[in-house]
């Protein structure tokens, strides 16, 4: 496959049980590698992968999703879709973005080795014995996605707040 049909082509996933299957239908708007200490409790290891995707890029394929909510370093809370059986965590959503974009669980597609980060978060609290490649973005806390998404993906994102603005 050459390098654009495989960056255009889809990503499918699922639950360990395999009662819950997803697709999603283009490449992310980002990955993160989130080395924050919630992360690091949740997925009782040492970072979080997340991609982050527009939420009707999100296809389920098989299954349904029971949705958790669940406490956020922010404080506002996150809705966490596992699948209701096995209970494995797929994606979740936050309040900042919504229901508009989620972050899935790199982990649970077929082929995580496709999507690595794009940049690494929340450094500060990272495992010392977690080296970061010298060639990826890495951040302190968080960043802003003016500097560092690509054109590409700001352009998508532009279309996803024209689509859901804001309430406040
Ligand atoms: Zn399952
Ligand atoms: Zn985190």
């Amino acid at each position: 496959m050459s390098d654009t049909a495989k960056a255009n082509a889809c990503y499918d996933g699922g639950c360990t049980c395999r009662q819950v299957r997803y697709r999603l239908a283009s490449k992310p708007l980002i990955v993160h590698c989130c080395h924050c200490s919630w992360c690091q409790r949740e997925t009782g290891s040492a970072f979080a992968l997340n991609a982050m995707i527009e939420a009707d890029r999100v296809q389920l394929l098989q299954g349904e999703m029971e949705v958790i909510e669940t406490p956020s370093q922010s404080g506002k809370g996150q809705r966490i879709s596992r699948c209701p059986t096995c209970k494995i965590a797929v994606w979740s959503n936050y309040s900042g973005a919504g229901d508009a974009v989620r972050f899935v669980r790199v982990g649970t597609l077929d082929e995580p080795s496709r999507l690595p980060p794009d940049i690494h978060i929340f450094t500060t609290s990272k495992q010392p014995w977690v080296v970061l490649p010298a060639g990826t973005p890495a951040e302190a806390e968080y960043y802003r996605a003016s500097e560092r998404w690509s054109p590409e993906s700001l352009e998508r994102r532009a279309t996803l707040q024209a689509k859901y603005p804001r309430r406040t």
